[in-house]
């Protein structure tokens, strides 16, 4: 695809100069890198060879992904560049200024209903988007969800393929091994008999009840506790004052996704179908 610059293979780390760091994550920390000879800036995913002790193949496997998908949707973002030098490995991104969902949905304590269901189509249409080109995200939640620019109305990108995997056959090939972010992770991760596209409409039923109440549905004292309230699929709108204000419509998306046996689960695109996103506009923003 045009914009993805990676057929240079004489781009060296130098052509950069690395500003300000943007966040973190599980192996990387993210910095503003400003290409010299443009002045263009981007957010560069620099990724310690040490630190990833023989892990490399999931930083190979994330630009194999991106560089099938990325560009291919304007909710995902888009890889420019990748480069290696001794010690690191640099992925360089369109920037996100407007920082991880997260950190929003903390700053406001929840979402208006509107605003939510707004979000949550446009990210469902990206995670449909991606199902369809044989792709499983496995670590949607909102810390991996950015903001495009510091506007409120910003375009929401889905970031961080790290956890991906390539999946062009459902039946042949279901994914196994544990891993993720425990709160988001669905019931069958942890079952280990093999998972696939359903994990990910299962995160986004975690993400809208975050996003609807302000905390996960699942939080529980002990790590082993909350792994049991997941295959149980024990959650709750509760305490009843978080939810005073939200619709049944949208208790019953969230219940949808969050349906314990991946085989009655939706898929990204019968979520898109239910009701509550029906009628949500894309951007739309409440007044307070
Ligand atoms: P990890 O695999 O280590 O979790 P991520 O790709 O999630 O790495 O990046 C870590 C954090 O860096 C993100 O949660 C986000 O805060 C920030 N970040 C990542 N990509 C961008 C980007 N394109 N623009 C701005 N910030 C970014
Ligand atoms: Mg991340």
């Amino acid at each position: 695809s045009p914009s993805l610059a990676m057929q240079n293979t004489n781009i060296t780390p130098c052509q950069y100069r690395t500003g300000r760091m943007l966040g973190s994550g599980t192996y990387a920390i993210v910095r503003e890198a400003i290409h010299i000879h443009t002045s263009q800036v981007y957010a560069c995913k620099i990724i310690n060879k040490q630190l990833m002790e023989g892990r490399e193949y999931l930083v190979r496997n994330e630009i194999t992904v991106l560089k099938r998908i990325s560009s291919g949707h304007p909710n995902i973002v888009t890889l420019h560049d990748y480069f290696e030098s001794p010690r690191n490995m640099y992925l360089c991104f369109d920037l996100c200024t407007g920082g991880e969902l997260f950190d929003r949905i903390c700053s406001k304590g929840n979402y208006y209903e509107a605003d939510a269901a707004s979000l949550v189509r446009t990210v469902l249409t990206a995670v449909k988007y991606i199902h369809g080109a044989g792709i499983v995200h496995r670590d949607l939640k909102p810390e991996n969800l950015l903001f495009r620019t510091q506007a409120e109305d910003a375009d929401i990108m889905i970031a961080d393929f790290g956890l991906s995997r390539v999946m062009d056959d459902e039946k042949l090939s279901l994914l196994t091994g544990v891993c993720g972010t425990p709160g988001y992770m669905a019931p069958e991760i942890f079952l280990n008999a093999g998972h696939g596209k359903p994990v990910d409409v299962w995160a986004m039923g975690v993400i809208t009840y975050f996003l609807l109440a302000g905390y996960t549905p699942f939080d529980r004292e002990k790590p082993e506790e909350e792994t049991q309230a997941i295959i149980a699929g024990d959650y709750a709108f509760a305490p009843a004052e978080y939810w005073a204000n939200v619709s049944e419509t949208a208790r019953d998306f969230v219940g949808t996704c969050l349906t314990v046996d991946p085989a009655y689960r939706p898929t990204a695109a019968q979520a898109l179908e239910h009701r509550w996103l029906a009628s949500a506009m894309p951007h739309f923003v409440a007044d307070p």
